[in-house]
Formats: structure tokens, sequence, C-alpha cells
């Protein structure tokens, strides 16, 4: 009983049995965030809904339980589902895009992934280089409608976003980047696609993914170069969602405007990877 608590203490930390873990399976009441940007996720797993009169962009497909969830979202929003034109996704990983091959197969919508993260999602997760070995984050395999690269602009209707690159976690992870109108401002939204290093993950000697630090080392100065007000991410853990929603008032100050939480965000994901880095290359 010990060992199976403190097994599960070790796998929950890695994200590994993820339909135990009740923040990602819990709704949460799904909102506007700024201008046609909604929340439209779990507690933590954030799913996001980009909308045009013409159709619309959803971004993270979450776990396949998360699907009718995004859906009922979604549509409690006045929005339809079908009008999804465009899926996105933040990584290859099963808590962002085990539910892809569901949502197009619902909406029919195009799916765009990063170059590297292509065979990992069409091989439903198998070729993982820290988890394609485990059963328990595999997921229906999907067929990819279009491969990004770094830089590359999604664009439906009018709303452009861009693709960056921000590798390490996967190697194809993905940091979205758009720009938004309301009340006669622009706003530059950030979705932080994962700067984070996974309990297990081999920074150094890694045979699997031999440029993983260097990736890491990119995606910081990456995140560290993109114009910020507007901070999410693919967890709504990174930043601190559930707070920064019940704060929404009418009136008030949008909370989800926070350049200086982003500011912190990178340079504390940095450090703890600097950390990480030294300790396995034995400084
Ligand atoms: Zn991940």
């Amino acid at each position: 009983m010990l060992f199976r608590s403190l097994f599960l203490t070790l796998v929950f930390a890695c994200g590994v049995f993820a339909q135990d873990n009740p923040e990602w399976t819990t709704n949460h009441t799904p909102f506007r965030v700024v201008g046609n940007v909604y929340y439209v996720g779990s507690k933590d797993l954030a799913s996001y809904l980009i909308t045009t009169p013409q159709g619309h962009i959803l971004i993270n497909s979450s776990l396949t339980s998360s699907v009718p969830l995004i859906e009922k979202n979604v549509e409690a929003l006045g929005f339809h589902f079908k009008d999804v034109k465009i899926l996105l996704i933040s990584h290859a990983h099963w808590d962002h895009a085990a539910g892809s091959a569901e949502i197009k197969r619902l909406t029919g919508a195009k799916y765009m992934v990063m170059d590297s993260d292509v065979p990992v999602v069409e091989s439903g997760g198998k070729t993982d280089f820290q988890y394609g070995s485990e059963p328990e984050s595999h997921f229906p395999p999907t067929k990819v409608d279009r491969v990004l690269h770094d830089g590359d602009e999604v664009k439906l209707n009018g709303v452009v976003l861009v693709a960056h690159k921000t590798p390490g976690h996967t190697k194809g992870c993905t940091t979205w980047t758009m720009k938004v109108r309301e009340d006669n401002k622009t706003y530059n939204v950030v979705i932080v696609g994962s700067p984070n290093v996974n309990t297990g993950y081999k920074l150094v000697d890694n045979a699997a993914y031999p440029t993983i630090a260097a990736d890491y080392e990119s995606t910081f100065q990456t995140l560290k170069s993109l114009p910020c007000d507007v901070f999410l991410g693919a967890h709504g853990g990174y930043f601190g969602m559930e707070a920064k929603f019940a704060r929404i008032k009418q009136g008030a100050a949008n909370p989800f405007v926070d350049p200086a939480g982003y500011k912190s965000y990178v340079a504390e994901r940095e450090q703890a990877f600097r950390k990480e880095l030294a300790k396995q290359s034995g400084q």
C-alpha cells in the first residue's frame, strides 16, 4: 500500500494516469478571456476557442474524455462546435492531444501540428521520446492535415495565429501568439506550450533526444523575446487561471492582462531548467 501510494505520487508528478487527476477532468465554467478568445477547458487542461463569424479555431483537444466537455462549453457560450474549422495543440502529449481524432470526426476540422510533433500524434504517442513505451500515455493516432514549421501563420477570416516552435518538453512543442483588439486597444496574447522539464527527463546524453538541452535553451530565448500582454498556457496552472477567473469584474481591469506575471513565470521556469541541467551535469 505504501509502495502503491509512493508509486502514484511519482507517476502523478510526470502526469501519467491522467484520467485520475480531478483538476484535469473537472469542468470549468467557460468564459471570454479577451476579444474573441474564450476558455473552454477543464480546471487545469486549457482549451481555447478563437472565434470568427465564419468558423472557429480550437487549441487543445485534451483527453478523449474532455471532448464532450469542450463541446458543451463551446455551445454554452453560444457557438457551434461543428463550426470548428481548425484544430491546433500546445504539444503532442495525451493531455493536450488525445481528443484530436474524435474532434476531427465530429467537426471535420483541419488538424495543424508542428513538424517535430507530427510523428508523435500520428503514432498515437508511440514515438514520444520519453513516454513512447508507456501504454498509459498512448492515444488514438490522428492524421495531420497541415505540417507547421517555426514561425508559420494559421489564418482564418482575419485571425492570425503564429506558431513558435518551443521544443524540449516535446520535440515540436508550440507556443501560440496572436494580436487581439478590444476597446480600441491591441493586446499581444501568448499561449505557452510548456517550458517544463518533466520528472525523468534526461537533459544530458539523451540518445532518444540528443538536442534536448539546446532545445530548452532556444525555447527560453524565444519565450523571453515574445511581447506578452495576455498570459495563457497549456495548463491553467501555468498562469493561475482559477485565481484570475475569480477576479473578473465588469468595469475592472482584465486579470488575464499580466505582462509581469508572464516575465516572472518564464524566469522561474528557466531557473528550474538550469538547476536541473546543472544537477544532471554533475555540477
Ligand atoms: Zn506535456
